[in-house]
């Protein structure tokens, strides 16, 4: 990541504001910006097939893995100012399971790039279930505060934008669905 380009860039928007970039609060502040847009972009980086390298074999388990009220932080690529809320994300295994600590570092690898939430719900889904861990089905459930809409614009503190995608038998059988979802409701 180009971090002197990114305090290049905020200097010029300082002054586009008609803010004074050697004022003492923000002389600081492009460098502190590009540190954290090194740490909240780093998902550009990661390529998530790096968790099955440590995936372990569960050739006995079929059962539904639920993980739920996952946290997690982005940026909305519309605005780049911060969604935040929780996941619930469930999978049943295909012969490899995928640690709890791991579905949490799915998630965090992809929302740690400039993101929209639909995307970021199908991704996590499409990685249990197609090309990365190959599971039977998938199923996942963001809510999320965007600040976009809270903070500014329309300005509706407290709504939150729930997403869902399926995949698999998550999809395709309305019992695995139905527990799936009834577990997602139980924590919602
Ligand atoms: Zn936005």
């Amino acid at each position: 990541m180009d971090k002197e380009a990114i305090q290049q860039a905020v200097r010029q928007i300082i002054l586009a504001i008609g803010e004074d970039p050697a004022r003492e609060g923000l002389a600081d502040t492009p460098r502190r910006i590009a540190d954290m847009y090194e740490e909240l972009f780093s998902g550009l980086a990661d390529d998530p097939r790096q968790l099955l390298e440590v995936g372990f074999d569960a050739e006995d388990h079929h059962e539904m893995v639920v993980v739920t009220d996952i946290p997690f932080y982005s940026l909305c690529e519309h605005h780049f100012l911060p969604m935040h809320g929780h996941a619930h994300i469930g999978y049943i295994p295909n012969g490899r399971i995928l640690g709890v600590s791991k579905v949490a570092r799915l998630l965090e690898m992809l929302a740690r790039r400039p993101q929209v939430q639909e995307r970021l719900t199908s991704q996590v889904a499409d990685f249990l279930c197609q090309g990365g861990l190959g599971a039977r089905g998938a199923g996942v459930v963001i809510e999320a505060e965007h600040l976009c809409m809270t903070a500014r614009g329309v300005k509706k503190p407290g709504s939150r934008v729930v997403t869902s995608a399926t995949r698999g038998i998550f999809r395709d059988d309305p019992r695995t669905r139905a527990e799936f979802f009834a577990i997602v409701e139980g924590r919602r």
